[in-house]
């Protein structure tokens, strides 16, 4: 496909279902691909990517941050407590906030940075015992508690449904979830069903495969 497919399709998407374009928001998915064909879509001017790995973005963005200016660079894969200092110095934006430990590790190095990221916090809909995440019922309870006791902006919520169920029905409980708990950014649909998360609400798709093509790696 490639960007400008993949914008359009979300244009489509956006028109079809009464949404404003502005309210969506593609996160190119950078991961395992090299430099050259990040810049590619930089030279498009497309500024906003994911990584899912603190330390293969450590490799590959400062240089790509030295030659191109106003890059959004999202986390979106499991972050330690050990790496949260080097995370928020990397990042604009984490979505991966799945427990207290990390969520105050984040809250202590915004600080001491003086750094503001945009946060979501990963809730795992389909209670996979392998998946990170929040479970459903403690998501409201643990949103309050990163606002009330952190002082975290959180902004929204996002999941990876389980691969092998209709991802509408994740995609609906997680707006049941932000709604509860008055949060308006929804971060879910990858390469197979981004236009359906649009359906649901989502405002941040995170697409790899179907911008930079198969990928070789894991
Ligand atoms: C890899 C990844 C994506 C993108 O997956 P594609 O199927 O290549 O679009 C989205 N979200 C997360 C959390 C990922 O790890």
């Amino acid at each position: 496909m490639g960007i400008a497919e993949v914008s359009a399709k979300i244009s489509t998407a956006a028109r079809e279902d009464g949404r404003p374009l502005s309210d969506i928001h593609l996160i190119a998915v950078s991961k395992t691909y090299a430099a050259d064909a990040i810049r590619s879509a930089l030279n498009a001017g497309h500024r906003a990517f994911g990584e899912n790995r603190v330390q293969e973005a450590a490799g590959k963005w400062p240089e790509l941050r030295a030659d191109y200016n106003d890059i959004d660079l999202h986390l979106i894969g499991p972050l330690q407590s050990n790496k949260a200092r080097q995370a928020v110095e990397l990042f604009n934006a984490i979505h991966t906030i799945d427990r207290p430990k990390i969520a105050e590790a984040i809250a202590a190095e915004m600080k001491s940075q003086s750094k503001a990221l945009a946060l979501f916090i990963q809730v795992n809909t389909g209670e996979e015992p392998q998946k990170a995440g929040i479970a459903p019922a403690e998501t409201t309870g643990f949103v309050e508690k990163c606002r009330n006791e952190l002082q975290l902006p959180i902004q929204g919520l996002m999941c990876i449904p389980p691969v092998d169920e209709e991802p509408g029905v994740h995609f609906a409980l997680l707006g049941e979830l932000a709604r509860d708990a008055g949060l308006k950014q929804l971060s879910m649909g990858m390469s197979s069903d981004y236009d359906i998360a649009i359906q649901f609400g989502a405002t941040h798709v995170r697409v790899g495969s179907a911008i930079f093509g198969a990928r070789t790696k894991p």
